[in-house]
């Protein structure tokens, strides 16, 4: 065994076949003990519940490796209680935790020739999902599930420190005021992939979603939520019930209180505060933060004044201390850092 030849540095966010993937099926009222195996296709039935009325739900965290060549997960617990909460919310079983974090753990180590090693910057992407396998015809819940870990490594989301990226305010929303948006759950990205795939095709990284009630507030990106610095170096934190709980949001409001002494302001946001601010940036796992420099919505443009050319002040150094904590050379709160090998 010895680790991949991969160019890690370059491998960018894109899918490659590991050895392993973990695997466990619900039926007859309960989860099998699970197990780790070599095929990476699934097998389904042409009715299989997932495939006709989208009942799926995921998780997304990394595992990485530290300077003494250990290796990491960064708060696994925060993505057993929420896939746990998700798919309760879509009528699935959901997985037991304690289960959740020991397939994290065994999967990680059946892979470890694909963790990127150390400074490379890049490490191991870990896509914990469940999805109905069940048949269905009528509209019901599946009565059975699978529950699968696989993982494949990711490169350095920003090589060379994050460029600020511009975003577009979206025309569709992404989330019923009473719906889904505060589920991780396949079907939310289905109805993004329309407004994505425009604002690319228009130059915008990412879309900014609007409540979808009044279209006044902010809430999130497709994949991300959206933090702002306000004129006082306070960090402002759009507050709604349609905002997916980003793991990397809450740890980035924990950090700004506890280790940069920031006031937090977690509350209801509105698009047109945003002219006052100072800085935005958008968070989730894959790319941690990326600073945002210009908003776009319709014919009006908010040019944030930390500008196109680098991370804001504030953005920046919560950017360097939550990766500080990831990769081990910022003590992490208790808890925060979960060893696997
Ligand atoms: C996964 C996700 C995020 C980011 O969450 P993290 O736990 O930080 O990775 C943000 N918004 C949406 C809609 C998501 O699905």
């Amino acid at each position: 065994m010895a680790k991949k030849d991969l160019d890690w540095a370059n491998i960018g966010f894109a899918y490659h076949v590991t050895d392993k993937r973990y695997v466990s099926n619900y039926k007859d009222g309960k989860w099998d003990a699970g197990t780790l195996i070599d095929d990476p296709n699934v097998t389904l039935n042409e009715s299989a519940c997932v495939l006709q009325y989208c009942q799926q739900v995921f998780e997304g965290l990394k595992a990485y490796t530290w300077e003494d060549g250990s290796v990491v997960c960064f708060r696994p617990d925060l993505n057993a209680d929420r896939i746990y909460e998700s798919a309760q919310r879509i009528e699935m079983p959901p997985f037991p935790k304690e289960q959740f974090i020991d397939a994290v753990d065994q999967v990680v180590k059946a892979n470890i020739d694909w963790v990127p090693p150390y400074g490379s910057g890049a490490s191991l992407y870990l896509r914990p999902y469940e999805f109905g396998t069940g048949v269905v015809i009528g509209v019901k819940p599946a009565t059975e599930y699978q529950f699968r870990i696989f993982t494949t490594p990711v490169g350095p989301y920003y090589k060379g420190g994050a460029t600020p990226i511009a975003i577009l305010v979206s025309d569709f929303d992404r989330a019923a005021p009473r719906g889904t948006g505060s589920v991780k759950a396949g079907l939310n990205y289905a109805m993004s992939l329309h407004s994505s795939v425009l604002a690319h095709q228009a130059g915008y990284a990412e879309n900014l979603y609007l409540d979808p009630a009044t279209r006044s507030y902010v809430e999130e990106t497709g994949g991300s939520n959206a933090i702002f610095v306000d004129a006082d170096g306070k960090l402002v934190v759009p507050k709604s019930p349609s905002i997916l709980p980003s793991i990397t949001r809450r740890s980035i409001v924990y950090i700004a209180e506890h280790y940069l002494h920031l006031t937090v302001d977690e509350r209801p946001v509105k698009f047109e505060e945003i002219k006052g601010f100072k800085e935005c940036g958008l968070c989730g796992t894959a790319a941690v933060i990326s600073p945002v420099g210009r908003i776009v919505n319709g014919e009006e443009e908010i040019l944030l004044p930390s500008g196109m050319e680098k991370a804001g002040e504030v953005i920046g150094e919560l950017y360097n201390t939550i990766t500080g904590i990831q990769s081990g050379k910022i003590e992490a709160p208790e808890g925060w850092i979960h060893h696997v090998c």
